[in-house]
Parts: structure tokens; C-alpha cells; sequence
């Protein structure tokens, strides 16, 4: 994991996955991806206020509407999912342009689109891809449930059955 903003983002992930994401992000960029490209983690844990907060957009609050789930429905709420993006060095001269959000670009030349080669190796570890939801497809988006729905854990939530001296649920 070559990208700090990633790293940080990462240690806020539910215990659950949070070593598990940055070892599997460290994989692919060392064994997968040419030097000059990084992924980036752009969003991982988002607490419940933030996401009523997101949702009231478009709806109580201006804005357009940037989501469909409410606070304790996106598995963000608990830290088990993150978006990510990719980021080039097309000129191989240490400046990354900005966030590619291409999903069908292949810029290793390797005949695999580069966000399946990202994608894969975490649907193989149990995640589910935002890609394959069947409402809205949310091509940035991973999460991992363990098998739990989202009522579950906010139950558990609403119960404060949490990971000692944490904010994070049991599973
Ligand atoms: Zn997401």
C-alpha cells in the first residue's frame, strides 16, 4: 500500500477486514500493476450521522440525491466496505494524474481491465462487487457482510454489541 491517504482510510475498516484490505491492496500493486499504478482507498468507514447526513441530500437538504441508503443500511456504517479508485503515472516521471474511476482500461497491456484485476482478487476473499448490484451498480464499491444483512448489524448497532472498547460490531 503505496498511497497514505489509502492507509489511513484503511485503519479505520472494520478489524475484520482492515488487515486483510491492506495486505490484499499491497499485493496487487506489488504483483499485479507496473510501479506507476497505485489504488486508492476513497472512502471506508462512514458513520452513521454521516450517512443520514449524505441521504437528507436531495431530499430535506440541497442538493442532488447521491444516495439510496439510510443511516445503518450501507455497510460503510459499519466499516465493512470502501470504494476505491485507481491512480496513473502515465509518464512514468512520479506524477500521478488524478483519480481514474475507467473501469475498462487496461493499462498494463495484459488483455485484464485493470479494475477487474482489482476487483477479482477481492471477490475470491468472500467481497461482494458494487458492479454486480443489480439497482444501482456501484463500480468503486467492495464490502464484505459475513453473512450478515444490514438489519443484523444495526440491531447490533442499536445494542451497543460492539468490539470492547471500540465503535465496531461483532460479527
Ligand atoms: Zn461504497
Amino acid at each position: 500500500m503505496r498511497d497514505t491517504p489509502t492507509l489511513q482510510r484503511a485503519n479505520l475498516l472494520h478489524p475484520a477486514i482492515r488487515q486483510e484490505v491492506i495486505d490484499s491492496i499491497t499485493k496487487i500493486e506489488t504483483n499485479t500493476f507496473p510501479q506507476t499504478v497505485k489504488i486508492r482507498i476513497v472512502q471506508g468507514l462512514r458513520t452513521i450521522d454521516e450517512q443520514n447526513g449524505l441521504f437528507a441530500q436531495g431530499r430535506t437538504k440541497p442538493g442532488s440525491i447521491v444516495t439510496n441508503a439510510k443511516g445503518g443500511s450501507s455497510y460503510h456504517n459499519y466499516g465493512l466496505a470502501f470504494d476505491f479508485v485507481l491512480m496513473y503515472d502515465k509518464d512514468n516521471n512520479g506524477t500521478y494524474e488524478a483519480l481514474s474511476w475507467d473501469v475498462n482500461y487496461d493499462f498494463d497491456n495484459d488483455g485484464v481491465k485493470d479494475w477487474q484485476e482489482v476487483v477479482q482478487p477481492f471477490k475470491a476473499l468472500g467481497y461482494t462487487w458494487g458492479g454486480d448490484f443489480k439497482s444501482i451498480p456501484d463500480s468503486p464499491h467492495l464490502e464484505k457482510t459475513f453473512g450478515h444483512n444490514w438489519r443484523d448489524l444495526l440491531a447490533k448497532y442499536n445494542n451497543k454489541d460492539f468490539i470492547p472498547g471500540t465503535s465496531y460490531v461483532m460479527l
